[in-house]
């Protein structure tokens, strides 16, 4: 075991019944292809993927026991034995390749976005407006019947377990916490009463499929909401359950309508290890660390420290398939890191949308997008070593093409080096790094320094020629425009020097951005990356680890702004309104934070020496700023691109194509797409 890397996390784990090959769970995730069975077949590769590439246990994204806990009309439902057949379809291509896999249980609660849903009381959640009926005695027995039965047909479907979902705020935590649990029956009141539901959900389900069924709970470790369950009530709730008859306990963070973030990219790693300690102290079976949790590393330490005996991690199985087996292989730089954007998983979700990865165009699109190795070897050559560029230059070597990749600047990573200096964007590092090795191992021959033109691309013979040029940044036409106080998001995120009084043009991404990188004390453009530590961060969003408090909450403690700026657009209402769904909230909430003006409704009448003249509601005045930066969208470059040429076939991918609404995952599916068809 000593000279394996990782050992902790590769070492087996004896269930006494059965034994998973290592000690890393992929986490459930709804992906969208669930909810038609006619997309089985895509559910099975997408499965037998991560199986493949060595994961321990796949979840699958949440199943709903009965109608009233759809996430929405039609959504998942397991509980016909006319739904057998398929499923039978996922757990066959899993087990083909060697994995495990388990049903995950869920139902919404409150969080159901239909009429007919029902909780522990009748309290409507701050982001669903159905408000939903109190339980009955009647209906809470019925669905702990459900549940069980639900599992009885996972059994039959050949599944290795199941897992309940009790944390995220969906029905089970509903009634454990007692901001939404009033009653004053046997299900409500003291913690024994609140916990019943998990409890004799996990009894009847113990009853229904027999001990040699591995049976995963998702226990909320921590609840992030007010009037939450303290540490000491989680600590109990999970005794009892590992009494009821758990195998597994596994790690919930914070609910869906918690405002503060627990997934995406600015919160530190591992920051939740602390709260799954506490637990696993207590518990004699292995209990199970998740959210944040992105390399193998993490997750070595997480186990050796003895913080967790296994971990969950479910994005980063969209962003590389192959994570376990690569750092088997003494291979981990090789990994695609999962950047926590959320920009093509979780936002995808709550779009209705099917999942993909930003990193892994061909996540959930296994039998769509597929790398075929080419027999007729191109002469490729890719301008551009942006998100794009390196997209279609390591798709293309890979399937077996002579692929050269030039980009003018010293670095590879186009725009996204200057994405990965925002405070709270470090993980956009590692999407950097990770295409610096991939350029390396495929075999793409990269030319640095070095500036196109049309002349060379006539003269030099290419079969293929594959335009991923980006794009410039927009200059408005705004009197004053050349005054030496203005300077572009590129001059700011290049170290041009800036006063302390600061007026950003634009409020789309960059914009928020570039307002977050001006009053982060401590942000520098260079290439380090800085991200906040645990304790940084925790305080700023007012948790407390050792607290015994209803959720842990306390009141926030920011750090003062390093610059008074205001954020403004010409666009009237909220700013920030275009911003990602599952993480705008987050920017607009640290904006807010440091105290940053956000204006729209602006138009811009001139820049001088006194500085920002503007009007607002046809009322004139000057923001008295020492700077302003413009951050007002950006246009292509496509000069390189020919549309008919006699002996080369041109394409042209990302901003270079098209500038508006251009992010890193549009850029980086085009080349491969474009790549792939080569
Ligand atoms: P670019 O990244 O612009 O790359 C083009 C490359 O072409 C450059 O390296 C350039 O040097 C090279 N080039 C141009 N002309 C030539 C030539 N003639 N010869 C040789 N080389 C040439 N996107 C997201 O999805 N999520 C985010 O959170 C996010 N945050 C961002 C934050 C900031 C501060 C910025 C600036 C951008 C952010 N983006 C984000 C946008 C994202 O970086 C871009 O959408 C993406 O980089 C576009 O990729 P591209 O390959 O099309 O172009
Ligand atoms: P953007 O989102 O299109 O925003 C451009 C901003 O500039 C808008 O606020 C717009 O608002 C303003 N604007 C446009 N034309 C203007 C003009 N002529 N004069 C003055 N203001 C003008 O573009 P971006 O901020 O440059 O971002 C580029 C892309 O990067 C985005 O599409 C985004 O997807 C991606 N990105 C994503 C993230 C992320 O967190 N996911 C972060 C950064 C960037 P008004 O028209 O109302 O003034
Ligand atoms: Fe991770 Fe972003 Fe991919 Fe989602 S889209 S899996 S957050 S890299």
């Amino acid at each position: 075991m000593t000279n394996q890397p990782f050992p902790h996390m590769l070492e087996p784990l004896d269930l006494g019944f059965t034994t998973l090959k290592n000690r890393v769970i992929m986490g459930s995730m709804h992906t969208g292809l669930e909810d038609r069975f006619w997309q089985m077949d895509k559910l099975a590769a997408y499965f037998a993927e991560r199986a493949k590439g060595g994961a321990a246990l796949v979840v699958t994204g949440g199943y709903n026991p009965n109608k009233r806990g759809w996430f929405y009309p039609s959504a998942s439902l397991f509980n016909s034995y006319l739904d057998i057949p398929n499923h039978r379809k996922v757990t066959r291509a899993v087990h083909k390749e060697g994995g495990k896999i388990a049903l995950q249980i869920l139902h919404a609660g409150r969080y159901s976005y239909h009429p007919f849903s029902h909780s522990a009381s009748a309290k409507k959640a701050p982001i669903n407006p159905f408000k939903p009926k109190e339980m009955s005695d009647r209906q809470i027995r019925s669905t702990i019947k459900d549940f069980a039965k639900t599992a009885r047909l996972a059994k039959l479907a050949n599944y290795d377990g199941v897992e309940v979902m009790g944390s995220e705020g969906y029905l089970i935590n509903q009634f454990m916490a007692p901001h939404v649990n009033k009653r004053n029956d046997r299900w409500g009141g003291s913690i024994e009463n609140r916990m019943r539901l998990p409890v004799e959900i996990v009894k009847e389900i113990r009853r229904a499929v027999g001990e040699d069924f591995i049976v995963l709970f998702r226990l909320s470790m921590m609840e992030l909401v007010e009037g939450g369950m303290t540490a000491s009530e989680i600590v109990e709730t999970a005794k009892a359950l590992e009494s009821a008859g758990v195998t597994i306990m596994n790690t919930g963070i914070g609910w869906h309508e918690a405002r503060v973030p627990t997934i995406v990219t600015s919160v530190p790693r591992a920051a939740f290890r602390d709260a799954t300690a506490r637990v696993k102290r207590e518990l004699s079976i292995p209990v199970c660390a998740s959210n944040r949790i992105n390399t193998p590393e993490i997750a070595e330490d997480i186990i050796a420290s003895g913080d967790a005996d296994l971990v969950s991690m479910a994005r980063p199985f969209l962003a590389d398939p192959q994570f376990v087996n690569k750092a088997a292989e003494n291979r981990a730089d090789e990994i695609n890191i999962c950047i926590a954007c959320n920009q093509a998983c979780l936002d995808h979700t709550f779009e209705l949308k099917r999942a993909s990865c930003l990193v892994n165009p061909q996540a959930c699109h296994e039998t769509e997008l597929k790398y075929i190795p080419v027999t007729n070897k191109k002469k490729v050559a890719v301008i551009g070593a942006g998100p794009a560029g390196l997209s279609a230059s390591t798709v293309a070597a890979e399937r077996g093409h002579d692929v050269t990749l030039f980009d003018m600047a010293h670095e590879i990573g186009g725009q996204f080096n200057y994405a990965k200096q925002i405070p709270g964007k470090e993980e956009f590092y590692e999407m950097i790094k990770y295409y610096r090795r991939r350029v390396e191992v495929s075999g793409v021959d990269l030319q640095l320094n070095t500036k196109i033109d049309t002349d060379y691309l006539e003269q030099a013979g290419y079969d293929e020629v594959i335009v991923a040029t980006g794009i410039n940044p927009r200059k408005p036409p705004i009197e004053g425009i050349e005054h030496e106080k203005v300077l572009s998001y590129l001059d700011v995120l290049t170290g041009a020097e800036v006063g302390k009084k600061v007026a950003v043009i634009g409020a789309g991404g960059i914009g928020f951005d570039v307002a977050e990188f001006l009053v982060h004390p401590g942000a520098k453009a260079d290439s380090t990356p800085r991200p906040q530590s645990i304790e940084e961060w925790s305080e700023e969003w007012g948790i407390d680890f050792s607290s015994d408090n209803p959720g842990q909450l306390v009141d926030k403690r920011p750090h003062a702004p390093a610059r008074e700026v205001f954020l403004l657009q010409r666009t009237k209402g909220q700013l920030g309104a275009g911003l990602n769904k599952t993480s705008g909230w987050v920017h607009r909430a640290v904006l807010k934070m440091k105290d940053v003006e956000m204006i729209g409704g602006v138009s811009y009448d001139k820049i001088d020496d006194e500085g920002l003249h503007i009007t607002i509601d046809g009322k004139q005045q000057v923001l008295d700023v020492d700077n302003v930066v413009i951050c007002a969208g950006q246009e292509s470059r496509k000069a390189l691109y020919v549309e008919d040429h006699a002996s080369t076939n041109f394409h042209i991918i990302g901003g270079a194509q098209f500038a508006g609404e251009l992010d890193a995952k549009r850029a980086i599916k085009q080349g491969a797409e474009v790549a792939a068809a080569l």
